[in-house]
């Protein structure tokens, strides 16, 4: 059985499109127009993902204004907001370490509900791709966040916001899986940052990670063993406009508890640690051979992202075949730290622009999958 990879999501959107996302808060294009532009970025992504040999395959999430925001919102500049919510005075989500943020709109009463499901962009990939297709979605421990980290909202307590989330977070999944999807991974950014404790950001410094785990089983308790094979977790330090959110939170402290989550699979940032052994060893420590009836298999992150340097096949192998000293190869696979580009608005500014980052990121999936065959042959498995 050959070690197994997967790609998180997203890839860099091209430069037209993210001017057409730009145009449309503008008033100069109306959504259709945007629309057209996001399907021909979505079936080129797939296209190339099949030629470097990439399976599942993903849209590239070019139809998504972000990885966390495309069920509230058309753009991050929060045109066509869901219902019940405002824009531009909610939590950070993410203060990254050059000093940009992102932020989420601010849920002002209930019920909360997605606008858009992820399963419409499954759908309309299952049309595209000639083999399988996976899909990222949202945890719901990032979207408890639009709800005022202190105050109630009247006449919708935190509580019952908390059963519609899970509701619409179950129904993402579900919906994916019935319009096709084989992989359903789960984004979970937030887990590392949890533990930051930076004052400019109120909800790090509240040791929220239980909370969050606990949340994310609330949705991941709805699925069978079988189902739960297929729906992973990612986590990473973050990774937009070249930067990155909590890279230096250590790394064991969300290491130590993130198995706890019921999930059949993890797709873990790796390759940019300093100290590589250290994070496979915690994994090959902290994975649990029975998480409520499934196997947690280990995708380790072999790719950076954020880097345009493109990582050889040989060193991918070389990571592969250290990671099996503490993980059951059985158990082994290789991912990318992240996606390549959560969020439409990043122009890639190191490797010089949006659209030779896609070169770059398609060069970088096919050495992630020679290295990967490149392990597999010299583990014998
Ligand atoms: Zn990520």
């Amino acid at each position: 059985m050959a070690i197994p990879t997967e790609i998180v999501g997203s890839l860099p959107r091209p430069m037209k499109l993210q001017e057409a996302y730009q145009d449309l808060d503008d008033g100069k294009i109306d959504f259709s127009e945007l629309q057209k532009l996001q399907d021909e970025a979505a079936e080129d992504s797939i296209r190339r993902l099949e030629e470097t040999g990439q399976s599942p395959v993903t849209d590239g999430e070019q139809r998504e204004s972000s990885f966390a925001t495309y069920p509230l919102t058309d753009t991050l500049a929060g045109t066509g907001l869901a219902d019940n919510l405002a824009a531009g005075d909610g939590q950070y989500f993410a203060i990254f370490d050059d000093g940009h943020h992102r932020q989420l709109p601010r849920l002002t009463g209930g019920p909360f509900k997605y606008k858009t499901y992820a399963s419409e962009f499954v759908e309309k990939n299952k049309k595209i791709a000639k083999g399988d297709v996976k899909q990222a979605v949202i945890a719901p421990s990032m979207l408890m966040l639009l709800y005022p980290l202190d105050d109630e909202i009247e006449g919708y307590s935190r509580e019952e916001f908390l059963s519609d989330l899970v509701d619409e977070c179950e129904k993402d999944i579900r919906q994916c899986f019935d319009a096709g999807a084989v992989r359903v991974s789960i984004d979970f950014t937030e887990g590392r940052l949890a533990n930051k404790n930076d004052s400019r950001n109120p909800w790090t410094g509240k040791d929220m990670l239980q909370e969050f785990i606990d949340l994310n089983n609330r949705v991941l308790d709805r699925f069978s063993p079988e189902e739960r094979r297929n729906i992973g977790i990612h986590t990473c330090p973050g990774g937009d406009c070249d930067s990155v959110h909590s890279k230096d939170v250590p790394y064991e402290k969300l290491l130590n508890h993130m198995f706890d989550i019921n999930a059949g699979y993890f797709l873990i940032q790796c390759s940019s640690e300093d100290d590589r052994e250290s994070v496979y060893k915690l994994c090959g420590e902290n994975r649990r051979e029975d998480a409520n009836g499934v196997p947690q298999v280990c995708f380790m992150g072999v790719i950076n992202p954020l880097s345009p340097e493109v990582e050889t096949p040989e060193q991918i192998k070389n990571e592969l075949v250290t990671a099996a000293k503490y993980i059951p190869v059985e158990r082994l696979g290789a991912t990318d730290d992240c996606g390549f580009s959560p969020f439409s608005r990043d122009v890639k500014p190191s490797h010089g622009s949006p659209d030779f980052a896609r070169d770059v990121a398609m060069q970088k999936i096919s050495a992630r999958l020679e290295g990967a065959r490149m392990a597999t042959e010299e583990l014998g498995v």
